[in-house]
């Protein structure tokens, strides 16, 4: 089939050397395998048969291949990331989120330098925001139209015509266009380089993600005044590889600053910004051991004198009266301590719900998917935490084993009959969610052993947002000792 059989270039991409080896055999898109599709992602390979009809064409040992993956680099860089989910650090190509999301970058220096211009590996990561050899900032877009490039540019229209990759696939312009080879002296210096281990770059992707949620807009502030950041306003409730350039750079700076020095940096901000071990509920097993080690050592806030009964009482009024849902844990947050014996004794827990208790349960998870609100993920969230619930009451399996299931035991458990009534009736109403599920959240890229279910940013979904979101359901009618007991209601099943 291919005539000519380029070999990759140094650090190339797999889609950029799969192209230039389709233009060259006459190609205007390169060629997917026979009875392959093409993937939403192609700088990955994820079938064996098309990673060995490349080997064949091209003649390419499998090994050199692989190098020219994202998950190559990853590995190689020693930075964690789940094989079924999304990729960490990887900018996306999804054509639809292209306007305001994070995109795929290029030196135009580079490719103006280059004998066969061709698109590197290395502009695809997030932590990458400047050209190592040239010492500049990356691009993001077409310098005349502002379009996404190569490889987020595959999808964008069928081509009409043998574009060469230096050029822009929409207006067929020079990307390169308007900048000059100069003196590396004359242009900015710095910036993130792709040189930093894996250990670090879990570390900085652990806080750039902390920094990104809405409650640490104070500890962003700070960071930003003492490490001299300039900033425009930063997009926040998203990830660090949706960032626009210039906001993901602010932020990788300041998840930088918090780890230099460390933890004497980190520890300074945290008690500044009264930040404690509460603010890390939920995501602090997805940081690097070194970074769990210092928050549950250092800042685990015990106040055994200030903690009364009248206090506890006070803040359970004020969560109530506010709307919020009465749960340990906000109880803790807004006496501001991480543990407090009294208030586990307080809020005691029944081991075992009754059947009308169960049935009541159902009632309210019916009415609420049905009458949620009209915003789509909203809707789509409260479903599948209720299916989670639903499959953990079934199976007598805890949400955070459900969260985990595989989607073949997702059916087992759909499919496996009980003799008690209300175990059915709860089936009955997960089989009806099941279908209302798969469309939002399965994760589109089956393999054996991964996750069924995914957040909406493809990451692992945590127990606790579950649990949340149903002692919130139980907190309408329920008797006390049961409001954060979502696990009594599987001693129905015997
Ligand atoms: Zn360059
Ligand atoms: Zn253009």
């Amino acid at each position: 089939m291919f005539l000519l059989r380029p070999p990759p270039l140094s650090g190339e991409s797999l889609s950029s050397w799969r192209q230039r080896a389709g233009e060259m055999n006459g190609f205007w898109r390169y060629p997917p395998a026979p009875g392959a599709a093409r993937y939403m992602e192609p700088d990955r390979l994820r079938d064996d048969q098309e990673v060995r009809w490349l080997c064949d064409e091209f003649s390419i040992a499998e090994d050199e291949l692989r190098c020219l993956t994202l998950e190559h680099r990853l590995r190689s860089l020693g930075i964690t990331f789940q094989e079924a989910t999304k990729l960490r650090w990887v900018l996306r190509l999804n054509p639809s989120q292209v306007g305001s999301s994070g995109r795929s970058m290029y030196c135009p220096l580079c490719l103006l330098e280059d004998e066969a211009p061709y698109f590197r590996l290395a502009w695809r990561f997030a932590f990458t925001t400047h050209c190592e050899r040239h010492r500049c900032t990356l691009q993001e877009k077409c310098p005349t139209c502002g379009s996404p490039v190569w490889p987020a540019s595959i999808q964008v229209n069928a081509p009409t015509a043998w574009l060469p990759l230096i050029t822009c696939r929409i207006c067929r312009s020079s990307l390169a266009q308007g900048f000059r080879l100069a003196h590396p002296a004359t242009l900015d210096r710095g910036g993130t380089s792709s040189n930093i281990d894996g250990k670090s770059l879990d570390s900085l992707w652990y806080f750039a993600q902390l920094l990104l949620r809405a409650r640490s807009r104070r500890l962003q502030k700070y960071i930003f005044e003492r490490a001299h950041i300039d900033h425009a306003e930063i997009v926040t409730s998203c990830t660090i590889e949706h960032l626009p350039l210039g906001q993901r750079q602010a932020i990788i700076t300041a998840s930088a600053w918090l780890l230099h020095d460390w933890p004497t940096n980190f520890l300074s901000a945290a008690a500044a910004c009264e930040i404690s071990l509460g603010t890390f509920s939920g995501t602090l097993h997805l940081a690097p051991d070194c970074i769990q080690k210092v928050i549950r050592s250092r800042l685990v806030k015990r106040d055994r004198n200030k903690v009364t009964h009248e206090s506890i009482s006070k803040a359970i009024e004020t969560i109530a009266a506010e709307g919020g849902s009465i749960t340990k844990s906000a109880i803790r947050r807004a006496l501001k301590v991480s543990e407090s014996s009294l208030l586990n004794s307080m809020i005691a827990q029944r081991r075992r719900a009754t059947t009308d208790e169960g049935r009541r349960l159902l009632l309210i998870i019916e009415n609420a998917c049905a009458h949620a609100t009209d915003q789509r993920s909203h809707r789509s969230a409260l479903q599948r935490d209720c299916f989670i619930f639903l499959l953990s009451m079934i199976s007598g399996q805890r949400v955070e084993r459900v969260c985990k299931a595989t989607h073949a035991s997702v059916k087992t458990i759909l499919v496996t009959s009980s003799e008690v009534a209300v175990i059915e009736e709860a089936r009955a109403l997960a089989k009806g969610l099941y279908g209302e599920v798969i469309k939002s959240f399965a994760s589109r890229e089956h393999q054996i052993g991964s996750p069924f279910l995914l957040s909406r940013w493809g990451e692992p979904i945590l127990g606790h947002s579950v649990r949340q979101r149903i002692s919130a359901f139980m907190q309408i009618d329920f008797p006390e000792d049961l409001w954060r007991s979502v696990d009594v209601f599987s001693s129905l099943r015997c």
